[in-house]
């Protein structure tokens, strides 16, 4: 699974990366990417995943491999 990264040690799915990142299940994510910034709080490599946790949103977020940083593009 190409997909799958390693997000604090623990190798992550697309869908349960979303899940981490909006603290609940998601309906559907893509593909994760890496979003060629660094974490603002350790500097640690940050990756990207798009989702939808319902039929009517969808969602990009990020989450840092090595800490707890998250962030979406929710305002
Ligand atoms: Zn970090």
């Amino acid at each position: 699974m190409a997909d799958n990264r390693v997000v604090q040690g623990r190798m992550v799915t697309p869908k349960r990366l979303a899940a981490l990142i909006e603290g609940e299940d998601v309906m559907d994510a893509e593909p994760i990417e890496d979003a060629e910034r660094d974490c603002p709080d350790c500097g640690g490599n940050v990756i990207t995943v798009g989702y939808m946790p319902s039929a009517m949103e969808f969602v990009t977020g990020y989450k840092c491999q090595d800490c707890d940083w998250q962030d979406t593009n929710r305002d």
